[in-house]
């Protein structure tokens, strides 16, 4: 790498690690792809190529398939006893932690997010999301189950079930949170006692491959348990979700791609699960803490840029407190740092790629033509070879725009007035998607809250707050937002199978 692209000290690691070659990690081993192809990693900030990789192939696919096939049937991870297993997850944790600095800069070069943000936030949900599931290890349990068979009177029978690891799995992750997603992949697939081949978004590896070489030069998981292949979606993704030898296939990422995802694993029925798009609603009341619900519904579609699948981009605010809302976000808008990501002053970075640049300025054009009153942002810039786009907010939109229906993945939020507090109305209007991820309700109504929770379809429901994640929660999407949950111990569903033993006593 020529230093010059960096416009900022870095940590030493960081330095080092961007002039390497980067390869693939097959069977413990860091291997060159058969492709011979590499692909460049930019600075989304400048546009300036901050790395390259290889670019994996079904060949590629096909090494690493094998390698954690055998690991998985040798018993090489599952044959470790489940507490030393959640021990060497714990570790991982650890080792995230003590690698904070340098894996929060990687973010911000890779992604964009602002450096503050990746330290404060992606880099310590990561390593929790490893001592959580760490502890799972040891508490994947079956159950006893009495029965009484119709057929053979008079018999005795002992049944009970066994949670035992679906296998070889292949994780599909995005761009908007390269180590995290990453995290919530791949500790729980371990504590379950899978194998795993892990393929990340070619926008953005750099936080995932260090992570492998952090653990690799940890010496603590054996070869084979962990493999990851870098590459474009088409190259080593497809392959990866078709492959006869997984077991599994999670994948996040668009609701597009999601769809190919199921097509491609149906040709050995492999198990799905799927974290997709969104276009989440945020409700305010008039009875609400209304600074409070400004604060939390600019942060709501601001936080990661609005790169983020739950994010709140249709605002509903009662028509009582719509112009001080309004009014409130987008002096909050227009108050954002927007700037490179490993600025310390930045509050908003870039956009991740000039794909995601062209097409949410699109969406802002779309907005305008369609009639959308822009009252804060709707400004766009790559002058500086930088996606940068402002906070923007929308005001008299409506369930017809293509702003309002399509998940634009940006600072864009649109926002509409409603007149009365009939709940069936209001929960028709947020339900008025495709999508089933997320919703925030703002009220001091306590009945208001929980009633409209009851009704709004999607996997998460925050009341006066929005984005609140935790390892313990589940979260994932009803209707085209997703099939199974990550993170809680629901996750661990999606990675392992249910056996049920009858004996005949
Ligand atoms: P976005 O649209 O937000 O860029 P994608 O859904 O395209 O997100 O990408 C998410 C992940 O899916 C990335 O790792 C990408 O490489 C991968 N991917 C893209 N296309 C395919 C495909 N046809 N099959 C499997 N994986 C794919």
């Amino acid at each position: 790498m020529d230093a010059s692209v960096l416009n900022y000290t870095v940590n030493d690691n960081v330095a080092s690690f961007l002039n390497k070659n980067q390869k693939l990690y097959i069977g413990g081993k860091w291997v060159d792809t058969s492709s011979s192809k590499t692909f460049d990693v930019e600075d989304p900030a400048t546009g300036k190529k901050l790395s390259s990789c290889a670019a994996g192939n079904s060949n590629d696919i096909d090494l690493a398939v094998k390698a954690a096939r055998e690991a998985f049937d040798s018993g090489r991870w599952t044959g470790i006893p489940a507490n030393e297993r959640g021990k060497i997850i714990w570790k991982i944790g650890d080792l995230i932690d003590n690698h904070a600095e340098e894996l929060a800069q990687l973010e911000s070069l890779d992604n964009g997010k602002p450096v503050a943000v990746a330290g404060a936030a992606d880099v310590p949900l990561s390593s929790d999301i490893f001592r959580y599931m760490a502890g799972w290890a040891t508490k994947i349990e079956g159950e006893t189950i009495p029965i009484s068979v119709p057929y053979t009177p008079g018999a005795q029978y002992h049944s009970y079930t066994v949670k035992e690891p679906v296998g070889v799995v292949g994780q599909i992750i995005p761009w908007n949170f390269p180590l995290l997603m990453a995290a919530w992949k791949i500790a729980p697939a371990l504590a379950a006692g899978c194998t795993i081949v892990l393929k990340p978004a070619e926008q953005t590896p750099l936080s995932a491959l260090r992570l492998i070489e952090i653990i690799h030069d940890s010496g603590i998981l054996p070869d084979g348990v962990l493999n990851l292949v870098t590459g474009l979606g088409e190259d080593a993704g497809a392959p990866l979700a078709s492959h006869p030898h997984v077991d599994k296939v999670a994948f996040t990422g668009s609701t597009e791609v999601g769809k190919l995802i199921t097509k491609a694993a149906a040709g050995n029925l492999k198990k799905v699960s799927l974290e997709l798009g969104g276009k989440s609603p945020t409700i305010i009341f008039p009875d609400a803490d209304i600074d409070a619900a400004i604060a939390g519904a600019a942060s709501a579609i601001f936080f990661n840029h609005g790169q983020c699948c739950c994010a709140g981009s249709r605002l509903f605010a009662h028509e009582k407190v719509f112009d001080k809302v309004t009014e409130g976000i987008s002096k909050i808008a227009d108050q954002i740092k927007v700037g490179p990501g490993m600025d310390t002053s930045t509050e908003m970075g870039p956009l991740v790629s000039d794909e995601q640049f062209q097409k949410v300025s699109g969406y802002i054009e779309s907005g305008k033509s369609e009639g959308g009153e822009v009252v804060a942002g709707g400004k766009y810039d790559n002058s500086s070879g930088g996606h940068f786009v402002h906070p923007t907010v929308f005001a008299k939109t409506n369930a017809d725009m293509t702003l309002v229906k399509e998940e634009i993945f940006g600072p864009v939020v649109c926002a509409q007035p409603f007149s009365d507090e009939n709940l069936e109305k209001i929960a028709n209007e947020a339900n008025n998607t495709t999508f089933g991820l997320a919703a925030s309700v703002w009220t001091k109504n306590i009945s208001v809250a929980h009633k409209l929770a009851s009704k709004i379809r999607a996997g998460t429901v925050w009341i006066n707050c929005h984005n609140i994640f935790d390892a313990s929660l589940p979260f994932g999407g009803f209707k085209e937002s997703g099939w199974g949950r990550e993170m809680g111990h629901e996750v661990l569903k999606n990675y392992t199978e249910v056996k049920a033993v009858t004996v005949n006593l």
